[in-house]
C-alpha cells in the first residue's frame, strides 16, 4: 500500500488532546502527517519525519480532518428559489413548500436523482467534506422512500429514514393514517436505513406522533435523530433527550429546562446556520448551549427550500461570525462534532490508526475558514478507501 508523507503543514489540527498543544484541537505547527490509503500512520514535527513512498509539501498551509456533515436532504429533484426570494421580500417560512420537492421527487426517475445527488455530493465534497449523512423524506410513500434510500446509500453509509418529513397532500384530512403508515409499511421498507428522524415541529408531527415514530424506529433498531425546536418550542429537544437521541437539530427555541437537558444528555445538538440564513430566522444560540457544557455541531442541511447550502466553510463562517463560537469551537463542531451526531469515533479528527480522512487548506491557519468567506480555501482533500 502506498505511503504518503505530508511536510511543512503550517498548523496541523487533529481533534487529539494526545498531539501537540494539548487542547482539544490537539494543534502542532510545522508538522508532517503520514498516511496510506487506509489510516493515519505517524504524526509529529516535520524535522522528524519519516520517509515515505510519497511526499506532498504543504508550503506552510493547514492541514485540518475531514468535515462531517452530518445532516443533509440530498436526493431530490427540482429547486425552489422562488420561495426563497419570496422569503427575502417578508414571506414567511412555514414548510409547507416540502409538498412542492416531494412532487419533483416522485416524478424523477432513479438516474435523475442519482445524476442531481452526484453534483451535490461532488460539492460537497470539493468543499472538504469526507462524511456525510443522507435523508430520504422528499417521496412519503412505502415505495418511493424505498428508493430513495437505496439512492441515499449509494452516497453514504449514514443514511436516515424521513418518512416523517411532513404529512403528504393526499392525507392531509387523515394524519393518523399516514403516521401508520410511517411506523408501519414504510418502515418496514425502509428499516435497513441506519438512521430514523422525524420532524417534530409546527406543521410537521408534533410530539405524540413523534413519539410513537421512534418507538417503532427504535424496536426495529435504527439510531434515533430528530429535528426539533425550529419554528416554536414545540417539545423536540426534551422528546429527543427522552430517547437518548444521537442529535436533535435545529433547536432555534429552547428553554431553560432544553438546555439544562441537553447539557446532561449524550444527545449533540446540531446546528443548521445555513437553514437560518436562508430563512432569515434568528440564529440557533449555539453560544448558550456550548456555554452549558451542551456538544454541538454544525451540519450544511442541504435541501431545496431552506438550506440549499453545499458549503461547511460558509456553516463555520457564520457560526463565528453571527452564532458567537470562536474558529476553534466552529471547527471542532464541523469535525469532531459532526462525528459525535453520528455517533462515530472513527471520523472528525486524526489520530494513528484512525482513517485519513483531512483536508490541505489553501491558507496558513483554519481561521481562514471564517476569515476569508466565500474564498475556496480547499486545496486538497484526502479521504480513506
Ligand atoms: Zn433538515
Amino acid at each position: 500500500m502506498t505511503t504518503r508523507v505530508i511536510t511543512n503543514i503550517g498548523e496541523l489540527t487533529t481533534n487529539n488532546p494526545a498531539f501537540g498543544d494539548e487542547t482539544a484541537m490537539g494543534r502542532l505547527w510545522d508538522a508532517a502527517l503520514v498516511v496510506n490509503d487506509e489510516e493515519v500512520l505517524w504524526v509529529g514535527a516535520t524535522r522528524d519525519a519519516p520517509e515515505a513512498d510519497e511526499k506532498i509539501d504543504a508550503d506552510g498551509c493547514a492541514v485540518i480532518p475531514g468535515f462531517v456533515d452530518s445532516h443533509t436532504h440530498l436526493v431530490f429533484a427540482g429547486e425552489r428559489s422562488d420561495e426563497f426570494e419570496a422569503r427575502m421580500a417578508g414571506t414567511p417560512y412555514n414548510g409547507g413548500g416540502i409538498r412542492r420537492t416531494v412532487a419533483a421527487t416522485r416524478a424523477a426517475s432513479s438516474d435523475e436523482l442519482r445524476r442531481v445527488t452526484t453534483k451535490r455530493c461532488d460539492e460537497l465534497r470539493a468543499g472538504g467534506v469526507t462524511t456525510l449523512e443522507i435523508k430520504t423524506g422528499y417521496d412519503l410513500t412505502v415505495a418511493g422512500e424505498s428508493r430513495l434510500i437505496d439512492l441515499a446509500g449509494e452516497f453514504s453509509d449514514e443514511v436516515t429514514f424521513l418518512g416523517a418529513h411532513l404529512v403528504p397532500e393526499e392525507f392531509a384530512h387523515d394524519r393518523a393514517s399516514y403516521v401508520d403508515l410511517v411506523k408501519g409499511p414504510m418502515l418496514d421498507a425502509c428499516s435497513q436505513a441506519k438512521w430514523i428522524d422525524v420532524f417534530c415541529d409546527a406543521g410537521a408531527f408534533d410530539v405524540d406522533e413523534s413519539r410513537a415514530i421512534l418507538e417503532v424506529g427504535r424496536a426495529a433498531g435504527m439510531g434515533l435523530r430528530v429535528h426539533g425546536n425550529q419554528l416554536g418550542n414545540t417539545g423536540g429537544v426534551a422528546l429527543a433527550v427522552s430517547f437518548d437521541a444521537a442529535s436533535v437539530d435545529h433547536c432555534n427555541f429552547l428553554s431553560a429546562s432544553d438546555v439544562e437537558a441537553l447539557a446532561s444528555s449524550t444527545t449533540v445538538a446540531t446546528m443548521l446556520p445555513g437553514a437560518d440564513f436562508s430563512t432569515r430566522a434568528a440564529y440557533s444560540s449555539a453560544r448558550r448551549l456550548l456555554d452549558a457544557g451542551v456538544v454541538v455541531a454544525l451540519a450544511t442541511d442541504c435541501n431545496p427550500g431552506t438550506s440549499y447550502v453545499t458549503s461547511m466553510a460558509f456553516c463555520i463562517a457564520i457560526a463565528v461570525r453571527d452564532m458567537h463560537l470562536s474558529v476553534d469551537e466552529a471547527l471542532w463542531a464541523a469535525t469532531a462534532g459532526g462525528a459525535a451526531a453520528l455517533r462515530r469515533d472513527d471520523v472528525g479528527g486524526l489520530a494513528i490508526g484512525g482513517r485519513a480522512d483531512l483536508v490541505i487548506l489553501d491558507a496558513p491557519r483554519a481561521a481562514h475558514l471564517a476569515y476569508r468567506p466565500g474564498a475556496s480555501l480547499v486545496r486538497q482533500v484526502m479521504r480513506s478507501t
